[in-house]
């Protein structure tokens, strides 16, 4: 049978999850880094794969390789009933109608859709596009220079002491501009903060506003409805949740990709082509001109699989309990900054600054240590000019990190100190 989703994937049960064992799951946690197990502390950058998701890609280029939607045979098919399979399971997961999820290049090409596709052709001059001081330059930059192109204005919510989101300042911005966008992250890729974005997604649709969700650190790790959350929009990236580099997804409320064009025109988008012009596919396929990356749809639902076996529930509950341990452990390090709110507030992110040594020093020691971690401004620039500093070191947490992951980040951390502070 050719490699698609699986038709009934297993109930998603409530249960705790055992990253040693998942750890077998996983061929490159296998290797060593430096002669130490590898802890791997990346995964808002990319998470790792799973065997069977790494077979799934194999599998179909292996079985099933064909172009979709154009062809009449047997591979031809098989490729289609993959791909689109792979939406109908993307749907599965967030709650959506099948014909809601536009597959792009990942969640940076899908926010460059709703900034170039909806608003570009929506807003008229003078209207204002809300975003937060906590964004990826993911959902930053094109509202900037959509802004700067249909002469719109640009405003930022500002941040609490603790690194959420100051309400009452988004209630004024709401009140006082009345924006035709509100563009949010649901969880800080920097600061974890978990944004309640059922609750501001309401307020900002009732004072007139569309709202766009940057999911990219948010959907892998939490159970995540779009019709319980309300919004219009909602980008993540396959890659970050088990699933293939190169995929990503934008959820967009039926009537909102109606009145959305296309950014990319050509092969498999068109309704009817004349020599001077051209009329839409319906969405989804509107916005998916060209060969869209059919192995790799095919491998994203396999990865929604396991996601759904082990169950979004339990994932989230994991990340907390290690959020908690490694909070408590990480404060009583000596000259140690966490950055972003208390664990009750966030997610598997955890931004922090250790005096007197410098973010990159630090991820080079715990390198050789076999721990991986990132360094640097995580593309948030204007975040870390209000922080106060240039860069911050970053560990973040996936289903196969344990307690033991984090013994070995402070054990790093203290040795870092020791060598470089
Ligand atoms: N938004 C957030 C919050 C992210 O963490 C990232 C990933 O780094 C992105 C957007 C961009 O994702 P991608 O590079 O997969 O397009």
């Amino acid at each position: 049978s050719p490699p698609g989703p699986d038709p009934s994937p297993a109930p998603s049960p409530t249960r705790a999850l055992d990253p040693a064992v998942l750890r077998r799951d996983f061929p490159i946690l296998q290797r060593p880094v430096h002669g130490r197990r590898l802890v791997y502390l990346d995964s808002a950058a990319t998470s790792q794969k799973p065997a069977a998701v790494i077979e799934a890609l194999a599998a179909f280029y292996q079985r099933s390789n064909a172009n979709v939607h154009r062809g009449i045979h047997t591979l031809a098919e098989e490729a289609t009933a993959a791909y689109e399979g792979a939406r109908a399971r993307v749907a599965a997961f967030l709650g959506a109608r099948d014909d809601e999820i536009v597959f792009t290049r990942g969640t940076t090409e899908a926010l460059n859709l709703v900034a170039w596709g909806w608003a570009g052709h929506r807003l008229r001059p003078g209207d204002t596009i809300l975003v937060t001081l906590m964004e990826h330059h993911s959902n930053l930059v094109p509202w900037q220079q959509v802004a700067a192109r249909g002469g719109f204005h640009l405003r930022a919510v500002p941040l609490t002491a603790d690194g959420r989101l100051d309400r009452d300042a988004f209630s004024r911005l709401l009140a006082d501009h009345r924006p035709r966008v509100v563009a949010l992250a649901h969880m800080s890729n920097v600061l974890g903060t978990i944004n309640p974005v059922a609750e501001l997604a309401r307020q900002a649709r009732e004072a007139g506003a569309v709202v766009v969700v940057d999911g990219a650190q948010s959907v892998p790790h939490l159970p995540v409805d779009v019709r319980r959350l309300g919004v219009d929009f909602l980008a993540f990236s396959a890659h970050k949740m088990l699933g293939p580099t190169g995929l990503g997804v934008l959820y967009g409320r039926r009537e909102r990709l109606e009145e959305m064009e296309p950014l990319l025109t050509g092969g498999g988008m068109i309704r009817h082509v004349e020599l001077q012009r051209s009329t839409w596919a319906d969405p989804p396929h509107r916005f998916e001109a060209g060969t869209p990356p059919i192995a790799e749809a095919a491998a994203f639902a396999c990865a929604l699989d396991y996601l759904a076996r082990l169950g979004m529930d339990a994932v989230a509950a994991h990340e907390r309990d290690l959020v908690r341990y490694a909070w408590e452990r990480l404060r009583q390090v000596k000259g140690l900054t966490l950055y972003g709110p208390e664990p009750e507030h966030r997610g598997g992110v955890i931004s922090f600054t250790v005096a007197g040594v410098h973010p990159h020093d630090l991820a080079q020691v715990l390198d050789g240590e076999g721990v991986a971690i990132r360094a640097g401004h995580h593309c948030t620039q204007p975040l870390h000019r209000h922080l106060g500093v240039v860069a911050t070191a970053r560990a973040s947490f996936y289903v196969y990190n344990d307690r033991d992951d984090v013994d070995r980040l402070v054990e790093g951390i203290e040795r870092a100190r020791r060598l470089l502070a």
